[in-house]
Order: C-alpha cells, then sequence, then structure tokens
C-alpha cells in the first residue's frame, strides 16, 4: 500500500530506536552500557504500585472519562498551585499517555499548514516533527554554548513572523540540561505578550534541579501568560514511572476541550488503574523525589568530571534534568558517526546530537547506575582516544 506523504517527512524518534538497539544487543549477550534514553533506573515509588494495584482490586479496569479521571484532574490542578503558582480547575487539565503524547494532542488541535511554531536548537527529538506531523512549519532557531543553549528575547524576537503561532520553551532542556532563570523566562514572556505568541511550556523535568537553579514556570509570570501558555508535564521522570504512560495538559478550557476531543478518537481515557498511582504519586509524601535527585546530582558529578578530562571533549555543567550535551566538534567526526561507532566498538549507546539539531554535540543519560557510568566512562576515554589516532581525524 501507499503510505501517506506525512510518514516521509519524518524521521524514527533517535531516542527510541537507540535504546531499542541497545537492549537487542545485550539481549544477544553482549555487555552493554546504556546512556541513551532518559529513564530513570529505580523503581516507580511503592505507594504508587500499591495504589495501581488496589485500584485493580476494586475493578477500576474500565474505561474511564476521555480527559482523566476527576480526582487526577484535581490533584494536577492541585499541584500546579502548589508547585508552580498557576491556578488552573481540574477542567483546565487532561490526562494523556505520558507527557509526549500531551505534545502530540497539542499540535493536532492547534497547529495546521502555514503555521510556524519556534523551536530553540537543542531541541528534544520530538517535537520538530510532532510539527511537521500536524501540517505546521517548525521554525528552528540555533542557540550555543555561549548563551547556555538558551534562546535569548533579541533571537525569539528576529524569528517571529505573521505566521509564528506558537513557541516551545523546554527548562530544564532535554538535551542539554540548561535552565532559563526566573528573569530570563520573564524576558521571553515579554516577547510573549507583544507579540501575541502562544507558548507550550514543557516541564517534565521540573523536580530535577542542582546547585539551587530554580525553575518558573512562565504560565506564572502573568495571568496573561498563564492565558497563552499550556504546560505539558508528566510522572515519567520525577516518579520514575516511565512505562506507566501517564502525562498531562493544562491550559485555557477550549484548547483542552479542543485536545479531548481528538484524544476521544485516537486513544480514549489513558490507563485507568495507571491513574490512581498517579495520583499517589501526586499527593502522598515526595521524598522519593529527593531521593532520586540527588542520586542523579551524584552521577553528574561524577561523570562531568571523566568527560571533562578527555581531550577533545568540552562540556558545560548541566543544570537540570539528567543529561550531559559535551561537544565533539574537536575531533572533527559527525554525532551519527561518532555514536555508530561507539556502540559497534565499545558497546555504548548514548545519542548523536544530530537527533537534536546538534551534530556538534552527543547526548548522555545519567538516569543510569554508577557501576554503568564508571565502565562507560573507561571506554569513553578509550574510544575518543581511538579517533584522535585514526586516519580521517589526523589529516
Ligand atoms: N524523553 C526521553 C529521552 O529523550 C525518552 C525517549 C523519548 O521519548 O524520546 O530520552
Amino acid at each position: 500500500m501507499k503510505l501517506a506523504a506525512r510518514v516521509g517527512q519524518v524521521k524514527p524518534s533517535l531516542t527510541l530506536a537507540i535504546t531499542a538497539k541497545a537492549k537487542a544487543m545485550a539481549a544477544d549477550g553482549l555487555d552493554v552500557c546504556s546512556f541513551s534514553a532518559g529513564e530513570p533506573d529505580f523503581p516507580t515509588p511503592a505507594h504508587a504500585i500499591a495504589a495501581a494495584q488496589r485500584a485493580l482490586d476494586e475493578g477500576k479496569t474500565r474505561y474511564g472519562p476521555v480527559a482523566g479521571e476527576p480526582a487526577l484532574r484535581s490533584a494536577i490542578a492541585a499541584k500546579l498551585a502548589r508547585d508552580n503558582g498557576v491556578n488552573w480547575a481540574a477542567e483546565n487539565v487532561i490526562v494523556t499517555n505520558g507527557g509526549k503524547h500531551s505534545l502530540y494532542g497539542l499540535m493536532m488541535a492547534v497547529i495546521e499548514g502555514g503555521d510556524e511554531v519556534i523551536i530553540p536548537a537543542p531541541y528534544w527529538v520530538s517535537y520538530p516533527d510532532m510539527v511537521t506531523l500536524a501540517g505546521g512549519t517548525p521554525v528552528i532557531v540555533e542557540t550555543t554554548a555561549a548563551t547556555g543553549y538558551k534562546i535569548t528575547p533579541a533571537q525569539l524576537e528576529a524569528a517571529i513572523t505573521p505566521r509564528t503561532k506558537l513557541l516551545v520553551l523546554n527548562s530544564p532542556s532535554n538535551p542539554t540540561g540548561k535552565v532559563y532563570t526566573p528573569d530570563e523566562v520573564r524576558a521571553i514572556a515579554q516577547v510573549v505578550l507583544r507579540h501575541d505568541l502562544w507558548v507550550v511550556s514543557d516541564e517534565i523535568y521540573e523536580k530535577i534541579l542542582y546547585d539551587g537553579a530554580q525553575h518558573l514556570s512562565i504560565a506564572a509570570v502573568s495571568p496573561e501568560l498563564q492565558q497563552r501558555t499550556l504546560i505539558s508535564n508528566g510522572f515519567a521522570k520525577a516518579y520514575s514511572m516511565t512505562g506507566w504512560r501517564v502525562g498531562y495538559l493544562a491550559g485555557p478550557v477550549e484548547i483542552i476541550n479542543a485536545v479531548a476531543k481528538i484524544q476521544g478518537h485516537a486513544t480514549s481515557n489513558v490507563c485507568t488503574f495507571a491513574q490512581y498511582g498517579a495520583i499517589a504519586a501526586l499527593t502522598e509524601p515526595q521524598d522519593c523525589v529527593e531521593t532520586m535527585r540527588q542520586a542523579f546530582a551524584e552521577r553528574r558529578g561524577v561523570m562531568l568530571e571523566r568527560i571533562r578530562a578527555i581531550a577533545g571533549l568540552t562540556c558545560t555543567e548541566p543544570e537540570g534534568a539528567f543529561y550531559l550535551f559535551p561537544e565533539i566538534e574537536a575531533l572533527g567526526i559527525g554525532s551519527m558517526e561518532f555514536c555508530e561507532r561507539f556502540l559497534e566498538e565499545h558497546q555504548v549507546a548514548i545519542i548523536p546530537g544530530i537527533a537534536f539539531g546538534s551534530d556538534r554535540n552527543v547526548r548522555l543519560s545519567y538516569a543510569t547506575g554508577m557501576d554503568t557510568i564508571l565502565k562507560g566512562m573507561d571506554r569513553l576515554e578509550k574510544f575518543v582516544a581511538s579517533l584522535e589516532k585514526s586516519p580521517q581525524t589526523c589529516q
């Protein structure tokens, strides 16, 4: 059968493809170190598991409302008020199949042919392809290590055209780990207001912050900003609930209803008993979040030190999330070749920066155990040393 043209317009998700390849190699008996998908290695907190088990025992195994269980929508609204200073009611929240699905639903609901969506690069792999699938045009704005990989108000201003509809903001950022300071968020907000834009704020890493970095949701800057911001978030990263597929989108009710209308034809409700696990994650004690954050902080320190000690690699310090994004440009090799060879020759899986719009970098997730980190860093040292000696980099 002839496939729809849209299939040819997007690429497979490289984060998922490389993770699958690493898993297949491990299943074949190879000693693989994976720093590929950003997936916390901790078990889901016991109280979330117990709540989902209870829900199963109580027969919560049937279809539910498309936009989510009322108790979860209320718990999310309460969380937004408590943690983010954003006052939305339960009706302003839709529960989606993970954070990724909330972004996809939003693009489908608001983007159409001719619409431009501004995406600062490096960006998370799926943003541009989601915009393309919705028929819109991704407008990529390059940033560099010099501005902490953050878009400046002047860059944003210069990228805006009469067709601009939406800005994608992601802080803490995947893949750079950079966090917009509250002042930087306010400065971006001024441009957004002046040009009557909308923002989707991907806040999935908001709880994973280091060295006093602060997360300010752009929706919390002012009531005007709240009215033009969609917050995307989920349970995967903060609560180690990746496989549960529970995320959400919060914003003005007419947009939430539009996303729900589409979701009603696509997936219906998110797995009912999983939603009860999510309620427990939000409403029961939060120390598990801090315990995991501390482990990430320790791993970040070890990996950053090891990477910075390798001649030919430079790396900025992440302020949030759980990724390092070293520059490999000095080695004279593209990010795809770097990652393919590293996996083939040393059995270490990392993600090429090209997936995130920067061929100068590679991404390593440190949401993995210290043993893997130490072994992987030994192999990275050897691999980079071999590149420096190889003929193609000595010309
Ligand atoms: N968001 C994670 C990552 O960037 C998981 C994989 C994916 O959904 O892309 O690695």
